[in-house]
């Protein structure tokens, strides 16, 4: 049984004030319920201060990105021992760091092995863009981010198995910040028939079984418990919703088994 895990994505959204004020409104509802896994994800600014607020609750705290280095002439970069000091998340492949700032199955996979030595849990994102989804190459495109991403890799064991060392989120772009979701029955059958058998091909059949694929893409209120009644999908990533503190609170309690 794969725990519901639910990540608020912030963004470069919130100066410290206002994340601590979003994050002091999330904190109670948050902390109350526990059969889903909730992680925030503020910019790297708020990262200390919500760590802070975080303390004594089991909410999770994650990134939204790093080098792979741990330390050295790497300007305007953060490191995973850096990140690891606060953060047990770290978000890699988000479709905007690999359209904006270069990112590519070659940087996520070494980003993804320094998560591993950091003992972080990396959120690995995959999603075809629009035109890719017309061409027909969604398959194509996912399968190729999932084996660029992940192969090559020693597995750690986390909290007694290695389906639990990292969770992929797999986001269609044309699905994240345009209120076009996709359909819970078309995200359930990439993640079923592509990502699950990427992972299967790569890891085995009970690491694949056992790893959690997030949908990511437009989730709101209104729909994310659609998105979690399909048997492949184990929660989600959310973007925008997860800056309205009812929003995503409902979200995550959408996704209580
Ligand atoms: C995201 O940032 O990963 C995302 C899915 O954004 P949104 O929920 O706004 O579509």
């Amino acid at each position: 049984m794969r725990v519901p895990l639910v990540a608020g994505n912030w963004k470069m959204n919130k100066t410290i004030a206002e994340a601590r004020h979003l994050a002091s409104e999330l904190v109670p509802s948050l902390k109350a319920i526990s059969s889903v896994d909730r992680v925030l994800c503020p910019p790297f600014t708020a990262l200390l201060m919500v760590h802070s607020l975080l303390e004594g609750t089991d909410i999770g705290l994650g990134a939204q990105n790093m080098y792979w280095e741990e330390s050295g002439a790497y300007t305007g970069e953060e490191s995973p021992l850096m990140v690891a000091e606060l953060c047990q998340y770290i978000i890699v492949g988000h479709s905007e760091r690999r359209a904006y700032f270069g990112e590519v199955d070659a940087s996520v996979n070494r980003k993804v092995a320094a998560a591993f030595d950091h003992k972080l849990i990396p959120i690995v994102c995959v999603g075809e863009s629009l035109e890719e989804n017309e061409a027909g190459q969604t398959e194509e495109v996912v399968s190729r981010q999932i084996k660029g991403g992940l192969s090559g890799l020693e597995l750690p064991i986390v909290s007694g198995s290695k389906g639990n060392a990292f969770i992929v989120a797999y986001e269609p772009v044309w699905a994240i910040g345009t209120g076009r979701a996709a359909t819970p029955k078309g995200a359930n059958a990439v993640i079923a028939d592509v990502i699950r058998k990427e992972l299967a091909g790569l890891f085995g059949q009970n690491v694949s079984d056992e790893v959690r694929v997030l949908y990511g893409g437009s989730v709101k209120a209104d729909n994310a418990a659609e998105f979690f009644s399909e048997p492949d999908i184990d929660g989600a990533l959310v973007g925008g919703a997860s800056l309205k503190p009812d929003e995503f609170i409902k979200i995550v309690e959408a996704a209580v088994l």
